[in-house]
């Protein structure tokens, strides 16, 4: 098992001065203070990047307005949608370098680097591109009563609605970038981007990118720092829309912030503590070898994963013997190693919470598999499972977004939908049978944005995804996003 060798356009990008990237080109600003960048995997900072003071925001902002207002606002519907499907072949083009910056800061296997936040941006831009051409309005025909004679007609556009903060989280940097890119560029909007302070490099080079792809410059500006930049960004007044994905206590800290600055539309795609059924008929190794693969892939760090697990007490032992032989074949090391599937927590923060949990769990709950951090540098803990004692165990409450599993007997299908909705949150789901009257008898009784069937987490750009209750608000995907990133605007015509 060993490392695969890093490009030097990847050694090149880390020795290079990082700050923000506004109007097409690098802006280094006054504040010289770097952010160090750490890979989780040895612990030690590979780069720094600065953080934005008042004036880089201001300009960011000026720049993107001026693009709205022209360059961006000047490019046909048709050519957005060329210039977006260019930006995807880029990503490609430049795949394993993007792959590489990303796995060094986040910790994420070089497959999923590969395999996601190369492989599935690239399948969402072009999908997003397919829309360029299909955002319209509507006409009707007003009811007014003509008292002389004259006639009236009505339609709607669907308006851009300006310059776009998207505040991104760590665990998906170039995925999640891509999402806000996409919305905001086809539907004729321009976008700052905030990435999190512990992966910022993926999304600088992908700014890169967009110009390379013929992009305007300012159409897509990337501005970096703690949440303290966010929250500059969403105060500021030019600001139309903030699209934020993140936890839920600064969810709600965003939504608060775009309220009190004018009224900002603001969409918030948050954590969750996802549920999985296994009914009585469940295919006991098929539903084990599916939560595995989704609970625990990138080390548990997804916000749709599965985190706690409902199983028919008659099906209790064998759901845990498959758990354990699945849990057992996890190859745990280096993120730059193509044989290794688990790597570590994504940053000190987080390792340190998963550890929280942990304390929490041995008080609470029967620790079946794992539990432990790794005795390696780096933020490694063990892929976990726990077995609950009762319904009320913090383990089946709070979102760890780490490497853990709860597991819960029930008794009585009926049981269910009231232990599933028993969460603040309401994210994804999944029910895991072939049962279908019992299925389709639940999915209307789960609380959750999404419900899978005999699988979990998986994101398709054409279906709608996002959270109700305190996993967030609005819709991202399918033709949801139009919705957020327009006006609806009237004209009426007597003729
Ligand atoms: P976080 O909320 O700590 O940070 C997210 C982003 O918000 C970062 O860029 C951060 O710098 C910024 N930020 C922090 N404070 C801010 C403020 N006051 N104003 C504006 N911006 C601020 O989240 P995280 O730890 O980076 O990510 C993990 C969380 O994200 C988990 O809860 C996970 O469930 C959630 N998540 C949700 C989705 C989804 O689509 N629903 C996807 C991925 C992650």
């Amino acid at each position: 098992m060993s490392d695969i060798q890093l490009l030097p356009q990847v050694r090149n990008f880390l020795q290079r001065d990082l700050a923000h990237f506004i109007d097409g080109q690098y802006r280094f600003g006054t504040n010289k203070t770097g952010i160090p960048i750490v890979n989780p995997a040895d612990g030690e900072t590979i780069t720094h990047i600065a953080a934005a003071d008042m004036n880089d925001i201001s300009t960011a902002v000026e720049s993107s307005r001026n693009a709205f207002k022209g360059s961006w606002a000047n490019i046909s519907p048709y050519r957005r949608g060329v210039l977006l499907n260019r930006l995807a072949d880029l990503i490609e083009a430049n795949g394993e370098e993007l792959a590489q910056l990303e796995t060094l800061c986040s910790g994420k296997s070089i497959h999923l680097s590969r395999m996601f936040e190369v492989g599935q941006s690239a399948i969402f831009l072009r999908y997003y591109a397919g829309w360029a051409t299909k955002i319209n309005g509507e006409t009707m025909t007003p009811s007014f009563p003509s008292i002389g004679g004259e006639q009236y007609t009505a339609l709607t556009r669907r308006e851009p609605v300006g310059v776009v903060v998207g505040i991104v989280p760590w665990n998906f940097s170039v995925m999640i970038g891509v999402w806000k890119i996409a919305a905001a560029l086809v539907t004729g909007c321009t976008l700052i981007l905030k990435p999190s302070e512990f992966t910022p490099l993926t999304l600088l080079r992908l700014a890169e990118l967009a110009i390379e792809a013929g992009i305007p410059a300012g159409t897509l500006n990337v501005v970096n720092g703690t949440g303290e930049v966010g929250k500059a960004l969403i105060e500021h007044p030019h600001i139309a829309k903030v699209s934020f994905t993140g936890s839920v206590p600064t969810g709600i800290k965003v939504g608060q912030a775009a309220m009190a600055s004018d009224l900002t539309r603001v969409t918030l795609e948050l954590g969750g503590k996802n549920a999985a059924v296994l009914l009585p008929d469940a295919d006991v190794d098929a539903a084990v070898a599916g939560l595995v693969q989704t609970g625990y892939v990138h080390q548990g760090q997804v916000c749709a994963a599965p985190e706690r697990v409902y199983v028919h007490r008659d099906r209790l032992e064998e759901v845990i013997a498959a758990f354990i032989r699945s849990l057992k074949q996890i190859t745990i090391g280096s993120p730059l190693d193509e044989e290794v599937q688990y790597g570590p927590l994504a940053n000190q923060p987080q390792f340190n919470k998963v550890m929280q949990c942990l304390k929490i769990a041995q008080q609470e709950c029967q620790v079946v598999f794992g539990g432990k951090a790794l005795d390696r540098p780096g933020y490694f803990i063990e892929p976990t499972l726990l077995l609950a004692n009762s319904a009320q165990d913090r383990m089946l409450h709070e979102e760890t977004f780490g490497p853990i599993i709860t597991l819960l007997p029930y008794d009585d299908i009926d049981e269910l939908p009231n232990l599933i909705n028993d969460s603040p949150f309401g994210l994804t789901a999944s029910i895991w049978s072939n049962d279908l009257s019992t299925i389709l008898q639940l999915i209307p009784k789960i609380e959750t944005g999404t419900v899978y069937v005999n699988m979990h987490t998986y994101l398709d750009p054409a279906v709608p995804f996002g959270g109700i209750k305190s996993s967030g608000v609005g819709r991202e995907f399918g033709s949801a996003f139009i919705e957020d990133y327009t006006e609806l605007k009237s004209v009426i015509i007597r003729y």
